[in-house]
């Protein structure tokens, strides 16, 4: 299988490639050129394997130039008990007869993006080995919390990678702040930035950007890359746990198999909803896709009248990880519904970049229709989904599980479709311990409290374990305690890189 870009039909690379170089060289995203099946019989017999033996199944259909060899070794050293302190990696929740929470939740940094960024490093360097390139992998990641922990977590002591991550000195929560300076790993670097998220996205542009700096680091035999969210590498491992979802229910006997769910999923970027539908279009039985927005509802608008456009209001949510006007991953969808038409998606990509708005054609908005429903929660109705929840269920979902949650009871009520749904659980409610904290219980005063006492109360009030990784945070070592200006930025690097 070969890989083409979504703005360029001509362009067909190996898997190993489009991993390595992440964006096609005209600004397009890597999309398989065709879509392998999974049979109903294959199903079954994957219903009796382990995550790690079903993530091969699933990856190794699409990383066809990978050895078995190669697979093997990348899987298991990203899915692994200790990483992720359960054997199912990723176990499903039943909270009612419709209703079945998926927790991604359960790695190093208690957040969904553990999934894909525990392997993303290990499918990347061994494609620059496969390929032949005799570098090391520089990865520069500019984060505003979660994602830059992740990284730093799946990357940490990576033989042929190095990464330093930059935040914004005023822009984390003190949580995140311990979580990457207190970061572990002979081949990591965390620095933080005078300004807000802006200034460290704009500085780590303008680094990735330099040609001058490329061909430098290159003499170097280094290579700057990102663990951004539109590599082929972050969006494949993302499948398999729709795959495994669905197994484990037909395991416990919840479904037959052959039987559709739905799946509703807490939507940001739109990569997680996106590798549900490449699960349906590989034959996963899935009935309708949920795509659930916070106040940012660019994506809800999108699916109900065919229009995006992110010339609106952006608005600050206890939901931050989905506080997004671009879904870039959307573009892959496009690319998909419209049947391989490059030239299309280029068009409605580039009107996006001038006016900022694209409308699609009759054709693909019915297509998107059929398979997707797009609805949106706010604050207030997010608090509420908390509470009633755990009132009803004894269970305690974090903010943006609670989005979704919200929206599938919405959906359930105004299409009277009870269907077995899977519901994406994207982070620990202890990540969100505040937002989850004031919607369990109007009354706790969550303003006087620091984020540690938090954590002590969420667990002892709600009887839950406070996850071991923020758990003994607050005595660790602390690393990392640079903090630089914008224009300092590659000299940190390049300070790092010496040693
Ligand atoms: C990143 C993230 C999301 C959004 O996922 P996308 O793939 O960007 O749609 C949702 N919830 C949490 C907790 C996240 O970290």
């Amino acid at each position: 299988m070969n890989y083409k870009s979504t703005r360029d039909n001509s362009i067909s690379v190996k898997s190993s490639e489009a991993i390595a170089k992440g964006l096609s060289a005209e600004g397009g995203l890597f999309v398989p050129d065709s879509i392998p099946v999974i049979s109903q019989t294959n199903i079954k017999y994957m219903a009796d394997m382990s995550y790690c033996e079903r993530a091969k199944e699933i990856l190794g259909r699409f990383l066809t130039d990978f050895t078995e060899d190669e697979l093997d070794k990348c899987i298991t050293s990203a899915y692994t008990k200790e990483k992720f302190e359960t054997n199912s990696i990723a176990p499903v929740y039943k909270l009612n007869n419709s209703q079945y929470i998926l927790e991604l939740w359960h790695g190093p940094t208690c957040a969904f993006k553990d999934m894909a960024l525990q392997i993303l490093p290990h499918l990347l360097t061994t494609s620059v080995k496969k390929l032949g390139l005799d570098r090391e992998t520089v990865i520069l990641v500019a984060t505003s919390g979660d994602t830059g922990k992740a990284a730093l977590e799946g990357f940490k002591d990576v033989d042929g990678t190095k990464i330093i991550v930059f935040f914004p000195d005023e822009g984390v929560s003190s949580i995140q702040r311990l979580q990457m300076c207190t970061q572990e790993g002979d081949n990591v670097f965390v620095s933080a930035v005078n300004g807000n998220f802006d200034d460290a996205q704009n500085g780590v542009k303008a680094i990735f950007t330099d040609k001058e700096y490329e061909k430098e680091l290159l003499a170097d035999k280094k290579a700057l890359s990102s663990a951004n969210s539109i590599n082929w590498g972050r969006l494949v491992p993302q499948i398999v746990y729709y795959f495994s979802a669905y197994c484990d229910m037909v395991k416990a006997e919840e479904i037959q198999c052959g039987d559709e769910v739905n799946i509703c999923v807490p939507t940001g970027n739109f990569g997680n909803i996106l590798a549900a539908y490449y699960a349906k279009c590989m034959g996963l039985p899935v009935k309708k896709l949920i795509c659930a927005s916070n106040k940012n509802n660019v994506l809800t608008d999108f699916i109900n009248t065919g229009v995006y456009d992110r010339n609106r209001d952006f608005f600050v949510t206890t939901s931050p990880s989905m506080d997004i006007l671009i879904s870039s991953n959307l573009e892959r969808l496009l690319y998909m519904i419209s049947g391989g038409r490059a030239d299309v998606v280029s068009a409605y990509m580039a009107e996006l970049k001038e006016k900022g708005t694209y409308t699609v054609s009759d054709d693909i908005k019915k297509e998107i229709g059929e398979n997707f429903y797009g609805g949106c929660a706010d604050d207030e109705k997010c608090a509420e989904t908390i509470k009633e929840t755990y009132d009803k269920f004894s269970y305690v979902t974090d903010t943006h599980t609670s989005v979704a949650v919200s929206v599938h009871n919405e959906y359930m009520k105004n299409t009277g479709d009870d269907t077995k749904t899977i519901i994406a659980s994207t982070a620990s409610p202890f990540k969100f311990n505040g937002a989850v904290l004031s919607a369990l219980d109007k009354d706790t005063q969550t303003a006087e409290l620091d984020e540690f006492r938090l954590l002590e109360k969420l667990a002892k009030d709600y009887e839950l374990r406070v996850p071991s990784s923020l758990a003994g945070l607050e005595e660790k070592e602390v690393r990392f305690e640079v903090v630089c200006d914008k224009n300092q930025m590659k000299a940190v690097i390049n300070e790092f890189l010496k040693n």
